[in-house]
């Protein structure tokens, strides 16, 4: 077979470890919990710092006040089979000559390891930055954003003047790619209706997007662009394109042609870069620090360490181009890593990634959205509700999941 590799020369692998309960991790452990009653010998730990699985591709909600952040937890317990051991702990780095994951727990020693740790908000090095401005990547930072929403609201309405009233209860969101839309859209939904409660008037709040590129939404085909343009429009965003922010300074995001954009409350979507400790592992690495893997998503040089998900680049041989980190992609990685440590446990050829590209959907406000699915546009509240449905499915997907066969499909 052209795009298969014998796992036998691979080594042995009784301790499979995986780090990270992502979208990524956590589908690979999912996956291979039914498949190791073939193998009592071997050990499967998933490692992370939560004891919980976050739904990120719902934090734009809870960034918005319209879901609870608990909603979009799901707790590893409720979903893992006794068959797993879970780990709660922070992976602080990698002995990869001793083959062994440092944690705050002690060395957790694999004979194979998936890397699945996700990536952190890139600030581009922009002075102020990273102190200045919220971000949307957990649970936690998105129910901030909400409560630094409502005080920057409380605070307009005591105002000593309108000048004042209106910088406060301005949001201004940084980034115009899915979540810095997704997070404008629900925000300029949401603003108006909880207004009167903070003693504004409807029409106070206003929420400015802020993009460095010339169309929000960059890559996407113009027909998407356009409707999220006129959605975002209709909610009453703001949009500034060509708009590159130099530096977060006290009085607000400063462009780099001298423009200052005020406001109450400042977050950052600009963009997601590996995780820091991967930066120091030598590991190798491409483009914003992600880990160069094969075309069966093991490492480069480390034939026993996969990667999937944000931290793992992956070229999609059809385009040449780095697939972009989306739980869409993580998921069908997973799947891939999820086969082919079956496969070396049964002593079977590795299969080689290839991606299935489903479509893109994004949601914009609370009722509509836009998707480009099999080179169709679509805009409004079918595309909203599709999105919904989508991650509903996710969550029903992830506890169903539990002891699955893959193999027996
Ligand atoms: C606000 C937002 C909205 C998004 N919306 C969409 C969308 O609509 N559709 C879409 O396809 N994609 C979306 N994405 C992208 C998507 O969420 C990511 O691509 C996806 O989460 C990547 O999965 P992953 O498994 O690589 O990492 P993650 O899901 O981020 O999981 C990484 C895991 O590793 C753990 N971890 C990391 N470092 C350590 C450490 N040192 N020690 C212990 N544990 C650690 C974390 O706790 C986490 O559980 C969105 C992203 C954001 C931020």
């Amino acid at each position: 077979m052209e795009d298969a590799v014998s796992a036998s020369s691979a080594g042995g692998s009784s301790q499979i470890v995986i780090a990270g309960a992502g979208y990524a991790g956590l589908h690979v452990a999912l996956r291979l919990t039914a498949r190791l009653r073939d193998h009592p010998d071997v050990e499967l730990t998933l490692v992370d710092r939560h004891d919980y699985h976050q739904a990120i591709t719902e934090l734009p909600r809870v960034a918005g006040g319209t879901r609870a952040a608990d909603a979009v937890r799901i707790h590893l317990q409720d979903v893992l089979a006794t068959r797993v051991r879970f780990v709660q702990t922070e992976i602080t780095g990698f002995d990869l000559a001793g083959r062994r994951l440092l944690t705050r727990a002690g060395p957790i020693g694999w004979g194979r390891l998936m890397l699945a740790l996700g990536s952190r908000p890139n600030d581009f090095a922009i002075p102020g930055l990273a102190e200045r401005t919220l971000s949307v990547y957990s649970a936690t930072d998105a129910e901030r954003v909400w409560e630094a929403v409502s005080e920057a609201l409380t605070a307009a309405a005591a105002a000593a003047d309108p000048a004042q009233e209106r910088r406060l209860a301005t949001v201004v969101v940084g980034g115009g790619g899915a979540t810095g839309v997704e997070l404008a859209g629900e925000l300029a939904e949401m603003l108006p209706k909880v207004a009167s409660g903070h003693g504004l008037a409807a029409g106070r709040p206003a929420v400015q997007l802020i993009e460095a590129g010339p169309a929000i939404l960059a890559g996407s085909s113009p027909q998407l662009i356009d409707k999220a343009t006129r959605i975002l429009s209709d909610l009453g965003v703001q949009v500034r394109t060509n708009a590159a922010v130099a530096a977060a300074t006290e009085e607000g995001f400063r462009l780099t042609d001298g423009q200052l954009i005020e406001g109450g409350v400042f977050v950052w979507a600009g963009g997601v870069k590996a995780p820091e400790l991967v930066a120091g592992s030598q590991l190798p690495t491409g483009h914003n620090g992600r880990v160069k893997v094969d075309r069966y998503l093991r490492v480069l040089d480390h034939p026993e360490i996969y990667a999937a998900g944000d931290l793992a680049s992956v070229t999609d041989p059809r385009t040449g181009h780095v697939l972009p980190p989306l739980a869409q992609v993580a998921l069908e990685e997973g799947e891939t890593v999820a086969r082919n440590l079956d496969a070396e446990l049964r002593g079977r050829p590795l299969e080689a990634f290839t991606f299935h590209d489903k479509g893109f959907i994004v949601s914009v406000g609370t009722r509509r959205g836009v998707a480009d699915i099999a080179g169709i546009t679509t805009g409004g509240r079918p595309a909203h509700l599709l999105k919904d449905a989508i991650e509903w499915e996710y969550r029903q997907s992830v506890r169903h999941l539990r002891g699955w066969d893959p193999v027996a499909r």
